[in-house]
């Protein structure tokens, strides 16, 4: 295994030999959105956006940590922190210089581990926390290497890019042969495409317009206000009321007019047949994409909702949980648009596989974001597809949310459209060191002073 990006990815940062990690800090993290219905979708009506959160601490003296998260939509948030409170001996005393050459040999020791893995394997709230511990790591090694992440990726050579990926349970999709000739294709005329990223950043859509709570007068002025801000995309929630999603389709497409890509979501409300009928139904406002029509879980029932919509396009992904789901999804012919997601899967080693599926058999990948931090986060992964993977932006958009950036330290900027390509080194996960005092659960200035205020509240 060839143990780094090579000299040419690292910065003069470059951890000493002998630092190792001590400490790993974690914070339960919550937001009040339910308060302003910011978030509200048919499965989901009330969700605090929350970050089961990590800092690795380090003994380099260089000041660099490593940041990571898990989302949540509040209750349980407490759970996920103590998911990843379970890895912590994993990490511990480890030597930073290795882990940030190689986070894959983590990333396989956290999946590994004799016992916890009986509480997936590879899903649910142990393997998110997997992820928010590698993507911790590889926050840092970014740092380290003084590049934001996207470009960390983009500037690795494609044989230890490789080497991160697990392909148990994939390699009958895609080998590491396979893997290594479209990176390595992938990297051919990067330069130029560096270029017009740095320019024009990567294209976005909102949902910010679109969240069930709001009002008509409320989707009307925010998909006006989209379309003025450039975005050539929106999303609406769907699929609590059909005759209200009818009226609420008819008031977006009114208001943007018939050449903005209008996606519809219904976050797993329906069953397969439900899908089909209720998808049909809105097929007069041109919808270009439902989105999670049903369970995550079912590969099967998606292949069949796809072949009985089109052409409305078949998304999903922000709840597939790991890369052996989306190889099915693929060779299913059940999806036209893969949306994975920077915080529910293993990392950002997973999400690598993920990414290569998805250029394996053709599919776009138009990442789910939106959350708290989501946005900070996936943009990387868009764009190191971009630069040196598949090449392209065509019919590939990120999404965007346009709340809690400003708890970031170097939040997502967004210009006519665009994600403007991050500069700053690392993953874009730090937050600002307030915002964590302010939103921590229940002992934080916001949620202690909130509490006081309904005592009769407080949850269980
Ligand atoms: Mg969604």
């Amino acid at each position: 295994m060839s143990p780094s990006p090579g000299p040419s990815t690292r910065g003069p940062s470059m951890p000493a030999a002998a630092a190792r990690v001590i400490a790993v800090d974690t914070y339960d993290i919550r937001f009040p959105t339910s308060r302003s219905l910011d978030g509200s979708d048919a499965m989901n009506p009330d969700p605090d956006y929350s970050a089961a959160y990590l800092v690795l601490r380090t003994d380099a003296g260089d000041g660099l940590e490593g940041h990571g998260f898990s989302f949540t939509i509040g209750r349980g948030n407490e759970v996920q922190v103590a998911a990843i409170d379970a890895l912590r001996p994993h990490v511990l005393g480890r030597s930073v210089s290795e882990l940030c050459a190689d986070p894959g040999t983590l990333s396989r020791a956290l999946i590994g581990d004799s016992q916890l893995r009986w509480l997936g394997p590879e899903k649910g709230v142990m393997h998110m926390a997997i992820g928010a511990v590698v993507n911790a790591v590889w926050d840092l090694a970014a740092k380290a290497a003084g590049k934001p992440l996207w470009q960390f990726l983009a500037d690795a050579d494609p044989a230890w890019l490789v080497s991160q990926v697990d392909f148990r349970y994939i390699a009958d999709a895609l080998t590491p042969d396979e893997a290594l000739e479209l990176l390595t294709r992938g990297r051919a005329g990067r330069a130029a495409r560096e270029a017009v990223l740095r320019a024009e950043g990567y294209p976005a859509y909102t949902t910010s317009p679109g969240w069930l709570g709001y009002s008509d007068e409320k989707l009307t002025r925010l998909a006006q206000q989209a379309l003025a801000d450039g975005f050539t995309q929106i999303k609406l929630k769907v699929g609590a009321d059909l005759a209200d999603d009818i009226r609420r389709c008819r008031t977006a497409r009114a208001a943007v007019g018939p050449d903005i890509r209008m996606a519809v979501d219904a976050n797993q409300r329906w069953n397969v047949d439900e899908a089909i009928r209720w998808t049909r139904a809105l097929g007069e406002f041109d919808p270009y994409w439902i989105e999670e029509p049903t369970s995550p879980d079912d590969v099967l029932g998606h292949a069949a909702i796809r072949a009985a919509v089109a052409p409305v396009k078949v998304a999903t992904g922000e709840h597939v949980q790991n890369r052996v789901v989306f190889k099915q999804l693929l060779q299913a012919g059940a999806i036209d648009v893969l949306q994975l997601d920077a915080a529910r899967v293993g990392g950002v080693n997973e999400n690598l596989a993920i990414l290569l599926l998805a250029a394996r058999f053709g599919v776009p990948v138009c990442p789910h974001a939106g959350g708290v931090g989501l946005c900070e986060l996936v943009q990387h992964l868009s764009m190191f597809d971009f630069v040196a993977l598949t090449g392209t932006t065509e019919d590939r958009v990120i999404e965007y949310v346009d709340h809690l950036h400003e708890h970031f330290l170097d939040p997502v900027e967004i210009r006519r459209g665009h994600y403007r390509a991050p500069t700053g080194p690392g993953f874009s996960a730090q937050m600002r060191p307030e915002s964590i005092l302010q939103y921590s659960y229940p002992d934080g200035a916001f949620w202690a002073a909130d509490l006081r205020d309904q005592p009769q509240e407080i949850p269980a």
